[in-house]
């Protein structure tokens, strides 16, 4: 049996600093907006290379309050990965602008810049990259489109924390990224949270206010904004995980190894491998022709998989009025041939042997078996 994500266990190796951190915040009577959350903002910010740390409710209001703090909404337009959780698309929808979605490069499955260009207009204001699977995306070119047409950079780094690209974190390129700690996530809380990073003070400054009501003093309204708030419970145990995420991630790398070495020649697409770009593998992502016939082998060995994802956010109910299938042929190509192998600090290295021994069992089965 290997688990695709045992949060229970990585979470247990923490629990008593956690248990601990959980109960201060349960003395000290406060609880949204406090000194937790301020001490993580100033943590987080020095983790990722930024100034700033503003803590919100989730990832999702990450991506719109960032959107809106550089002055995105109505009438404008912001580019988007067509292969990305609908999440990126959503943020876009929300402050009322529209997402217009650019292909991945086929390799990277991140968001191609040799297409960007042609997708600006003069109504672009904003290019969303994704750091997809915990890959960074391309950003020294992003950041030069943007520089060249004067549009805003605003990195959904929600799968990527601790993930770096020519020595520098993510977060620390675009000028403003955005996260979530989602439980599922790298840096994970025990319910939702997000933050989003800056080091434009006057940015930081308007975040402050919109995920408060639009409020910088009590009673006083300067902007029309949200409660979208990290609460105290989750900053105390997001500042508990923190400290661990380094390790955590190191161990991510360690079975990632283990799977590229495995798996070379088996025929499978790899995720894609280059110097001085630091994944923080948050997901293993493999691609092949096979995908249904190898995920219910692996599942009758007791090895669990996943789709990220099965249906690109073209082609969901949401956007019908906008798009149809057939759009964004990359996107629908790598969502039928996706498939994501166990990941995370809760795998041994055994783990990850045994999930090569039975790939390459089955992959040499079937290539000596015609599809079924
Ligand atoms: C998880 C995720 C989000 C949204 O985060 P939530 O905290 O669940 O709202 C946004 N973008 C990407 C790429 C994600 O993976």
């Amino acid at each position: 049996m290997v688990a695709f994500l045992d949060l229970a266990k990585i979470n247990g190796e923490v629990r008593e600093q956690m248990a601990a951190a959980i109960d201060e915040v349960l003395s000290s009577g406060w609880y949204v907006l406090g000194k937790q959350v301020e001490q993580f903002e100033a943590e987080f910010a020095q983790f990722v290379g930024a100034k700033h740390c503003v803590g919100v409710g989730n990832g999702l209001d990450a991506i719109c309050l960032a959107l809106r703090a550089h002055g995105v909404g109505p009438g404008d337009e912001v580019i988007v990965p067509s292969n990305t959780f609908i999440a990126t698309w959503l943020a876009v929808t929300y402050v009322g602008a529209v997402p217009v979605p650019v292909e991945p490069d086929p390799v990277t499955m991140n968001i191609d810049p040799a297409r960007i260009e042609a997708a600006i207009t003069s109504r672009t204001r904003a290019i969303c990259p994704v750091h997809l699977y915990g890959l960074p995306a391309d950003l020294p070119e992003i950041n030069a489109l943007a520089q060249r047409h004067g549009l805003v950079v605003v990195e959904d780094a929600a799968q990527a924390h601790g993930a770096s690209l020519d020595g520098a974190p993510v977060g620390s390129w675009g000028n403003t990224a955005t996260w979530s700690f989602y439980p599922g996530k790298n840096l994970g809380a025990l319910g939702d949270g997000g933050a989003i990073t800056t080091d434009d003070a006057e940015v930081a400054e308007k975040l402050r206010s919109l995920r408060n009501y639009g409020s910088s003093a009590k009673y006083v309204h300067e902007l029309r904004g949200v409660n979208s708030r990290l609460d105290e419970m989750q900053a105390a145990v997001l500042r508990v995980k923190l400290s661990k995420l380094s390790e955590w991630n190191t161990r991510r790398g360690q079975i990632a190894q283990r799977y590229l070495e495995g798996l070379e020649g088996t025929g499978l697409t790899l995720p894609s491998v280059t110097d001085g770009v630091h994944s923080a593998w948050h997901l293993f992502v493999i691609r092949t022709e096979r995908r249904e016939e190898l995920r219910g082998e692996l599942d009758a060995r007791g090895i669990q998989t996943l789709i990220h994802y099965p249906t690109s956010p073209h082609m969901q109910g949401a956007y019908a009025d906008d798009f149809s299938p057939g759009e964004f042929p990359i996107a629908e190509h790598m969502q039928d041939r996706v498939l994501s192998l166990p990941m995370g600090p809760h795998l041994s290295l055994e783990d990850a042997d045994d999930v090569v021994a039975a790939i390459r069992e089955l992959t040499s089965r079937m290539e000596a078996e015609p599809p079924r």
